[in-house]
């Protein structure tokens, strides 16, 4: 699915060098590489402050520890996402409410938040599923009006952005109160192991999550609340420091294999290609495909036949996972999360497809369809 060592010798020397500058100070923790790093990334951004942590789960688990909110308050989150989203809002005991998810952004649906806010509702979380913005605008708006957190999982799209109706840009993770960006390495930037950020434009919000990863405490040896030990390693920041000046580059690469996905395979009935919205700069972390008539597995198996790696994200709502039976009532069951679980398929999509790989998936694909096309596609 993806093909990272590629993009590691484009940059070996660059890269060798850091890691090895990194090894040779000896600082391997909280080193001068991370505060760079945060530098650099807010830059990136054009947000205020970045806190560098330990991965992307342990940033959703930081915000919400932040917000200081009340065991029992709801969370609204997609039922059609990666685990994590959900992971530290139950783990916080606080309540995740799994709402739907629009049938061809694969994002939140904005209605189903507006008919899931309770009295109990403390935030939203909208996830920029495969790397395109949930659509912020209306979700700010009923923020706004009802007194509700935004905590963007930004995991798998940084470097994306929203496009808002008055012409501003901005990149996802930096629109609500606090943005989780994760550089595990098939994300957008990605580390040689686990790494993640927060990011957020309030003052008081950064400096609780930065007392919060580094063990509650803000003076060494003093501790002003529980925290935790998550920290980026000086060795992935000094990575990092090196692709973050490739982001815009890696992100354009995804967004070229991504337009010709959409020429070569946008005849097939077959399939539905994932829609971009007018109001987002799709990053492309991943091109997922619905694949209609109860076809998707035996696509996959054709796929696999001919040697094209493909991946189901994701095969399960999160409320029929059995981690989370206690926050879906018997027979939950939510339309377009239902479909898109028993439909959706990933293909290749990174920042070395050659046009030859390209058209090796295009074509098989196309071979599936006329193989199939007895049965009325
Ligand atoms: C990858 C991912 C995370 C978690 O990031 P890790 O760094 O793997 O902990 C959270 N949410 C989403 C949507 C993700 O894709």
């Amino acid at each position: 699915m993806v093909d990272l060592k590629s993009q590691y010798l484009k940059i070996k020397d660059e890269i060798d060098s850091a890691l090895l500058n990194c090894v040779e100070s000896t600082q391997y923790i909280k080193g001068p590489d991370v505060k760079q790093f945060e530098e650099n990334l807010a830059k990136y951004l054009d947000v205020n402050h970045v806190i560098s942590c330990g991965n992307g789960t342990d940033a959703l688990q930081i915000a919400f520890m932040a917000l200081n909110l009340q065991p029992g308050d709801e969370v609204i989150v997609p039922a059609f996402t990666y685990v994590a989203t959900a992971e530290a809002i139950a783990l916080l005991k606080l309540t995740p409410v799994m709402v739907d998810v629009e049938p061809h952004t694969f994002n939140i649906d904005v209605n189903a938040v507006k008919k899931a806010i309770t009295p109990k509702t403390k935030a939203i979380v909208p996830v920029h599923l495969y790397g395109q913005t949930a659509n912020m605008e209306p979700i700010i708006q009923l923020a706004e009006k009802h007194g509700l957190y935004i905590i963007e999982d930004n995991a798998q799209a940084l470097g994306a952005e929203t496009i808002f109706s008055d012409g501003i840009v901005k990149k996802t993770g930096t629109i609500g109160h606090i943005g989780c960006n994760s550089f595990f390495p098939t994300k957008n930037l990605g580390t040689f192991g686990d790494g993640g950020a927060l990011t957020t434009n309030d003052e008081k919000l950064a400096e609780r999550c930065r007392i919060i990863s580094t063990h509650g405490q803000k003076q060494k040896y003093y501790h002003e609340t529980i925290g935790c030990n998550s920290r980026l390693d000086t060795i992935h920041a000094a990575v990092l420091n090196v692709k973050l000046k490739y982001l815009d580059d890696y992100i354009s690469a995804r967004q070229k294999a991504a337009e010709c996905y959409y020429k070569n395979l946008n005849e097939l009935d077959l399939l539905t290609l994932p829609q971009k919205a007018t109001y987002a700069n799709h990053s492309f972390n991943q091109f997922t495909l619905t694949v209609k008539n109860g076809k998707r597995d035996a696509l996959q198996e054709h796929l696999k036949q001919n040697s094209i790696p493909s991946i189901i994200y994701y095969p399960l709502p999160l409320y029929k996972q059995p981690a989370f039976q206690q926050y879906s009532p018997e027979g939950f069951k939510l339309q377009n999360t239902e479909i898109l679980c028993n439909s959706v398929l990933s293909i290749p999509m990174h920042t070395e497809l050659t046009e030859d790989i390209q058209n090796k998936v295009i074509q098989t694909i196309k071979y599936f369809k006329n193989k199939n096309s007895t049965n009325h596609f």
